[in-house]
């Protein structure tokens, strides 16, 4: 639960997935000898927002920026998961909370 820094592109990572399921060959994720040939989908959603809302709270009033896609294609599982949107919503809120 201890975010990984994501810079330049975001203030923090963190995974809803792993790897993707389509596996294209010049694909980064398929360099990466920790990505296996599989998706893994997170249960813990919610677990895993409560855990960035922390960081939310310890950065404002700065907005905080997550990256969710840089070791895993979270979209690609989108249909089956509602995972994404369920973080963008919630991260959004958390962000412009007083
Ligand atoms: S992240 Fe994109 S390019 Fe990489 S394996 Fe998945 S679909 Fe292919």
């Amino acid at each position: 639960m201890k975010l990984d820094s994501c810079r330049p592109s975001a203030d923090y990572q963190f995974p809803l997935v792993t790897g993707c399921p389509a596996s294209c060959q010049y694909c980064y994720l398929q360099s990466n000898p920790n990505i296996k040939p599989f998706a893994r989908v997170y249960a813990n959603v919610e677990e895993i927002l409560q855990n960035n809302e922390k960081y939310i709270n310890q950065n404002k009033p700065k907005i905080t920026s997550f990256e969710l896609a840089s070791t895993s294609d979270p979209l690609s599982v989108e249909h089956l998961t509602g995972s994404v949107k369920k973080a963008i919503e919630f991260l959004q809120i958390k962000n412009m909370d007083d």
